[in-house]
């Protein structure tokens, strides 16, 4: 089994094909830390960070979401 050339990254194993590319779609402060809405610009999938402080980087606090396509 040659299976560990893409490296180990035990986040993306659940869902990705590809490396999902996130961008933060809105931010708020919480007691917690900064809690991060974030969505993939190539598949659409959703994701909720929590950076407990600025600096550190931050975690997944929701699992990933995909898109849903009822409705138009
Ligand atoms: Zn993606």
């Amino acid at each position: 089994m040659t299976s560990s050339l893409l490296g180990p990254s035990p986040d993306m194993l659940t869902t990705s094909e590809h490396e999902h590319a996130w961008r933060t779609e809105s931010a708020h402060t919480t007691s917690e830390g900064r809690v991060l809405y974030v969505e993939c610009v190539a598949c659409g999938t959703r994701r909720v960070d929590l950076q407990p402080h600025t600096g550190l980087p931050p975690t997944a606090l929701s699992t990933m979401v995909a898109p849903t396509r009822s409705g138009r």
